[in-house]
């Protein structure tokens, strides 16, 4: 009955009066041992009520009739067609986020830059113009460059903290405006109702980048928004073992646009990872709280140090768009940024980080260990940090070993 679909769990209740264990059946009169293994009368017991969502695996859909065959991608319409446009545990994964996030609909992809790329490619056609801000996640702009622009849409670039200003950025065919809030590494906080509104006047849409909130900080569609994505990569699956990434729609307009796409592109998300996806949601909202709070801790404590010239986070008021993040967001997360004061050197910024031992130096972020990564911030277009930006993630570990791990590294450097 469950063919081709693993059900786990420890913990059955309510096991059905009618599910005895039956002998297995054998008709081995009629089938040769080779059609038994495909063609097999084996039963298990009905009933297992499972807390857990079972991963249902498959490519493969059968159809009741020759004639009730159908190759349709919105299984929600038509019912289940084919495993590439989603199996109940996908499907299960989509609607929670979708129910969190408060949207139309939600379709989950092989990754967050893969639910970047479908957005872009369900949404512009050649001759079209997209803008960006600024502080858009890196992978998204190398995209824009390389595959839009050979595709034939014109790419540009606003600063973050643009706002209402953003409208003289806008083209007679600019059909799709970015948002990423807070950006990327620089975390500028952004006035996304006032680039909405732009946006709209001139008959543009408006995706915004909600992996930082986890979709849960940040009501994006009660801003106005018209498609968010998330990397569900980090605080939704929560323990860096998993790619996933989500994108959810204001309307069914633009969901048929994204969801003939993802047909065509045919990029399957993981039963398995769904599933793991699943779990982590589970527990998310303690971890939310966790690393909110020991964030926070941190960044208040590095906002005292001499060492540090400026503490990029959004609940900070050091923080760029800090009055929008006060505005906007009903929480926030365990990612944010530091810039060393001018004194201190690349050389001595990159030993500060090599001298971290309870911080791992790896990209990516939303699971249980801390993280920290350097960047260069050496365009003209963002903020003169130079080399002097370290991002940090704070993950679950004790925040008084947390700090004392910060405390030895700066220590190391003086
Ligand atoms: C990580 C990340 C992505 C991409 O997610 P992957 O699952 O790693 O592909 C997109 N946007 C932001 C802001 C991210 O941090």
């Amino acid at each position: 009955m469950y063919s081709g679909s693993v059900i786990r769990g420890a913990t059955i209740s309510g096991m059905a009066n009618d599910s005895k264990p039956k002998a297995q059946t054998k008709d081995q009169q009629t089938k040769d041992w080779k059609t038994s293994l495909i063609h097999s009368d084996a039963t298990v017991p009905a009933g297992f009520h499972s807390l857990s969502t079972p991963v249902y695996r498959g490519s493969t859909v059968l159809f009741s009739q020759a004639s009730a065959a159908s190759d349709r991608w919105n299984q929600y319409e038509v019912g289940y067609t084919y495993g590439l446009y989603g199996t109940p545990t996908t499907l299960e994964l989509a609607a929670k986020v979708c129910e969190l996030e408060k949207g139309f609909r939600t379709i989950i992809t092989p990754g967050g830059q893969a639910a970047i790329s479908l957005i872009a490619l369900a949404l512009l056609k050649s001759g079209d113009h997209v803008l960006m801000p600024e502080s858009i996640y890196g992978p998204n702009r190398m995209f824009s460059n390389s595959v839009l622009r050979r595709f034939g849409v014109e790419v540009s670039y606003y600063p973050p903290d643009a706002g209402a200003a953003i409208t003289a950025e806008l083209r007679p065919n600019t059909r799709l405006v970015w948002c990423e809030s807070p950006g990327s590494i620089t975390m500028e906080v952004q006035d996304v109702p006032a680039i909405v509104q732009a946006a709209h006047s001139r008959g543009a849409l408006v995706a915004l980048d909600n992996t930082w909130s986890a979709g849960i900080y940040l009501d994006a569609f009660a801003l106005g928004v018209d498609v968010t994505m998330q990397a569900l990569t980090k605080y939704v699956g929560g323990h860096s073992d998993l790619l996933l990434g989500s994108v959810t729609v204001r309307d069914e307009q633009i969901y048929n646009r994204l969801g003939e796409t993802h047909q065509g592109l045919g990029c399957a998300a993981s039963p398995d990872d769904s599933s793991l996806a699943l779990r982590g949601m589970k527990t998310m909202a303690v971890r939310l709280k966790a690393v909110e709070q020991s964030a926070l801790v941190l960044a208040q404590w590095l906002s005292r140090r001499p060492e540090i010239e400026l503490v990029l986070h959004p609940a900070l008021p050091s923080c760029p768009g800090h009055e929008f993040w006060n505005r906007d967001f009903t929480g926030s997360s365990g990612l944010f940024s530091i810039v060393f004061d001018k004194r201190f050197s690349k050389e001595q910024v990159i030993a500060f980080v090599d001298a971290l031992r309870l911080f791992k130096i790896g990209y990516s972020w939303g699971g249980v260990n801390s993280l920290v990564m350097t960047y260069d911030m050496q365009s003209p277009k963002r903020p003169a940090y130079g080399s002097r930006l370290v991002r940090l993630y704070t993950g679950l570990e004790s925040i008084e070993d947390l700090t004392a791990d910060v405390e030895q590294a700066l220590a190391a450097i003086r």
